[in-house]
């Protein structure tokens, strides 16, 4: 796809394909185009041209995107922001059942079930009650993660899910996105912390200018040691 702002090209000629199944994991210098590519998977920005490929699904960005097209790609896709974006006036459990509710027509008592299997899942059952300011903002993005899974969404995107987050708190949410990507859930996950990358992702897209010079496994790109962008990028980062 290409993505241009007025007079910036953000993505160059990328035609992508996502799997099911796959955790993969965005890497890129600051500026290289990996928002503006989870946005355009998410429609939030429409590419100028292009295709996007998720699971069976094909867009092809030169043709006008039909309502159709637009509901099918929003309701198989969920993000998860950098800012949690929790409702305030909500409880926890509230805020992960309100969108199957009102947007899918969920049963209610069934949904409370599932919000509270979900908050189970990532470690905040007991404080289904609390509001998202009594959280921490690691536990306020575990909320976060729980209410994109209530979506049932294909894949979750995430940009950045714990750049908010000291240190500390960042390790529990990566816990929660490595449990998730250990069962097999699809996955497509901006982030600058090559650890994660390293032991959670199947895949890795590098980023730079808009292209992608590099898209395969994991262990091709961290073994890698012919093209100098990436060994360099993996020693700025470390
Ligand atoms: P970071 O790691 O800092 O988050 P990134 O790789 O996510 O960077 P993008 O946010 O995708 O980078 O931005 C890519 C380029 O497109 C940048 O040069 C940015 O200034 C430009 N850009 C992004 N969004 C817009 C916009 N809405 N209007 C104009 N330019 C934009
Ligand atoms: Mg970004």
């Amino acid at each position: 796809m290409n993505k241009s702002f007025s007079n910036h090209h953000a993505l160059k000629d990328i035609n992508i394909q996502f799997n099911k199944g796959e955790t993969t994991v965005i890497l890129g210098p600051s500026g290289s185009g990996k928002s503006t590519l989870l946005r355009c998977i998410n429609l939030l920005e429409i590419p100028q041209t292009g295709t996007l490929e998720i699971d069976s699904f094909k867009i092809d960005f030169t043709q006008k995107l039909s309502q159709k097209d637009k509901l099918l790609i929003r309701q198989n896709t969920a993000m998860v922001f950098q800012s949690f974006n929790l409702f305030p006036h909500m409880t926890v459990l509230e805020n992960v059942i309100e969108g199957p509710i009102t947007v899918l027509k969920k049963d209610k008592s069934s949904m409370i079930h599932i919000g509270e299997q979900l908050l189970e899942k990532v470690g905040l059952l007991h404080k289904k009650d609390s509001y998202p300011s009594q959280l921490s903002g690691g536990q306020q993005q575990r909320v976060a993660i729980a209410r994109a899974l209530a979506m049932e969404p294909k894949f979750l995107l995430f940009d950045e899910p714990t750049s908010a987050l000291d240190p500390e708190l960042e390790g529990e949410v990566l816990k929660v996105l490595k449990a998730l990507a250990e069962e097999q859930k699809s996955m497509i996950i901006v982030t600058h912390n090559l650890n994660f990358a390293r032991v959670a992702a199947d895949r890795i897209l590098f980023l730079e200018n808009g292209e992608i010079l590099f898209d395969g496994r994991t262990d091709e790109f961290f073994n890698n040691t012919e093209n100098e962008r990436i060994i360099s990028f993996i020693q700025s980062m470390q």
